[in-house]
């Protein structure tokens, strides 16, 4: 299992969350403030990276301006 990393997007500080964290526990930190400058810019992105995310099937379909 992939662990996952927690960072702050204030200061530098990020550490290592052991594997098995879900998806409430990733709120749960996201939703805490950094234990280092107190902003609450902790980020808890997922190990793998998302494909298929964005739904661009095809050319986007341009209207014809009624002239
Ligand atoms: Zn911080």
């Amino acid at each position: 299992m992939a662990s996952r990393t927690v960072a702050c997007g204030s200061c530098e500080l990020n550490w290592t969350r052991p594997a098995g964290v879900g998806e409430f526990e990733r709120q749960a930190i996201e939703s805490r403030p950094c234990p280092r400058c107190g902003a609450y810019t902790l980020t808890c992105p997922e190990p793998k990276p998302a494909a298929g995310r964005k739904r661009s099937a095809g050319p986007v379909r341009v209207r014809r301006p009624a002239a």
